[in-house]
Formats: C-alpha cells, structure tokens, sequence
C-alpha cells in the first residue's frame, strides 16, 4: 500500500464517521428558544428566622448545631 493510499483510507474513514455522527446527532432546532424567564425568588423559609441560615444547622443528641455551612460537603457535622 502506498503512502497515498493510507492517507485517502485515512481520509475516507473519517469523512465515514463525521457522517455517521451527523445523522446520529439530533437536529438542532435553527431558531434559539426562547430564554425561560428567572424562576420567583424564593419564599422566606422558617429557616431565615434562624441565625443559622447559612449553617447546617444540624443538631447533634445535646442539642449543639453544626457550624459547618449548610450542604457540606464532609460527612461529619461540627458542633465547635
Ligand atoms: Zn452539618
């Protein structure tokens, strides 16, 4: 095989695969949809009463709270 031939192999299996994937690949639709507008701002919860808002707030059997910040990524709560 010569070193043309390898290139248009080459060539021809990726034009191959750029059309499978093409056909595969949804239709994008031409026009954008439109943007959704901004979801409300949400309700004041029971939780903005706490000082803890932006805590855990998790309470541990002697009824200390975690200081870590609310969804923690650590397993473990801190009650210092
Ligand atoms: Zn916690």
């Amino acid at each position: 095989m010569s070193k043309m031939d390898n290139l248009r192999a080459m060539r021809e299996a990726r034009y191959a695969e750029a059309q499978k994937r093409a056909a595969a690949a949804p239709a994008r639709p031409a026009v954008k949809a439109p943007v959704a507008p901004p979801a409300p701002a949400r309700k004041a919860t029971v939780e903005a009463d706490l000082a803890t808002d932006d805590l855990c707030g998790h309470r541990n059997i002697s009824g200390r709270t975690c200081t870590r910040e609310k969804g923690h990524a650590a397993k473990t709560h801190r009650y210092s």
